[in-house]
């Protein structure tokens, strides 16, 4: 006998554990299905935990000011800590892409969010750089860390407590429409709902494939490394944009990483570590105070962005399947934008309201359409 519910949520990463809670808080019976023993144990684990108001593309601000909202309201709402701290984000720019950033960050404060930009002495202050090829710097005091994996549980929690249910070692392995339900199988129980959503992170293709349609959705194995106990104080997370380089305190020591350009798509596994000899190379160019620190190599770890064309999140139904939505492909930011894509996508499913997320929408791949975002960390 298949179990029923008013919808289904394939992954328990942030994603589908803020859809949960925001579905079930609207009254609807749902339930989760996870393919591993536990929730939140896919890049929803291996996130660096920033969230961040300086985005390029409005939109994407606008998801993290919703989210951010909604993780300072966590402890009254949810009943649980997010971990949120405004430990601020420095971007240093070079000529090349300066005028760009720094245009639409005059727009984001022309909009009323805390973004201030920097003259290269002014960040100085912040943090010690070589400023050789940067022209400028923008600062956003609001934009820290927050902790993923606990926000994740905290809303599968409150979602339990309104009624949803999570499925754990249940794998979708295939759906199928029988006229106005979907069928859901996993390799115990089989499942019917009208509505179901693929939020299977880098994993979100897979799942496509076994409903029959096709999601531009690819995993790329991403690293983070750390420095050995340093003496580091809280301070902003620092992204050198010409490089691609970040790094931010984690206790005493230093986390930090870079987005491999030639990484081919694929679950690789383990740490990158001829990545590493490079990330470190050019942290040590723009911050020669870096080189003095030593490294913690087993401290570091790797999980997988889920990638898009663009980069940015496909958010919305599956054209031609009614009933089948996605919520995936997020890239480097799909942490942030959790608790206000749940929230969004909610009233979207049940209450047909697309709360701004049409612009994210997976048609837009098949009409040559882009969402573009300069901030791709
Ligand atoms: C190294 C690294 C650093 C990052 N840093 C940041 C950051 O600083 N800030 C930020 O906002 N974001 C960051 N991200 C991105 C962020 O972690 C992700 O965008 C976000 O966690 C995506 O959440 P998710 O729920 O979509 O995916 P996941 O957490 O991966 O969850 C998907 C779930 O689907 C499950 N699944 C897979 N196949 C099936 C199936 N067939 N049936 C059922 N379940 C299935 C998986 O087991 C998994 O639990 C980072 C990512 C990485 C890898």
């Amino acid at each position: 006998m298949a179990r029923t519910f008013d919808a289904v949520i394939v992954g328990a990463g942030i994603v589908g554990a803020s859809l949960a809670y925001h579905l079930a808080e609207r009254g609807a019976r749902v339930a989760v299905l996870e393919a591993a023993p536990a929730p939140a144990t896919g890049a929803t684990a291996k996130s660096a935990g920033g969230i961040r108001l300086q985005f390029s593309n409005p939109q994407n601000a606008a998801l993290s000011a919703e989210s951010l909202k909604l993780l300072k309201a966590f402890p009254e709402t949810i009943g649980v800590d997010a971990g949120y701290r405004p430990r601020g984000y420095l971007f240093l720019h070079p000529a090349s892409s300066w005028p760009a950033w720094s245009e639409a960050m005059r727009r984001l404060r022309a909009l009323g969010y805390p973004v201030e930009l920097l003259p290269l002495e002014k960040a100085r202050e912040v943090v010690a750089f070589d400023s050789e090829c940067l022209v400028g710097a923008s600062f956003g005091p609001e934009d820290g860390v927050f902790d993923p994996p606990t926000v994740a549980l905290a809303y599968l929690k409150a979602a339990r407590e309104k009624g949803a249910e999570l499925f754990t070692e249940s794998p979708l392995l295939k759906a199928k429409k029988r006229v106005e339900t979907w069928r859901i199988e996993t390799p115990k129980e089989t499942f019917e709902a009208p509505l179901w959503v693929n939020a299977a992170g880098a994993w979100s293709a897979r799942v496509a494939e076994r409903a029959g349609y096709r999601l531009p959705v690819e995993p790329y194995r991403r690293s983070v490394y750390l420095t050995a106990p340093a003496g580091a104080r809280p301070g902003p997370l620092v992204v050198d944009a010409g490089s691609g380089v970040y790094f931010r305190p984690e206790g005493p020591r230093y986390l930090f990483g870079a987005s491999h350009p030639d990484q081919p798509p694929g679950f690789f596994e383990g740490v990158d570590w001829e990545w590493f000899e490079e990330v470190a190379l050019l942290m040590s160019q723009r911050f020669p105070w870096f080189s003095s620190l030593g490294l913690d190599l087993k401290s570091a770890w790797w999980g997988y962005y889920a990638e898009t064309p663009d980069k940015n999140a496909v958010l919305g139904p599956v054209p031609g399947l009614s009933g089948a939505w996605v919520a995936t492909g997020f890239s480097g930011h799909g942490a942030q934008h959790a608790p206000a894509v749940g929230r969004r996508l909610a009233g979207w499913m049940l209450e047909g309201q697309e709360g701004g997320l049409a612009a994210f929408s997976l048609s837009r791949f098949d009409k040559g359409a882009r969402v573009f975002e300069a901030g791709i960390v």
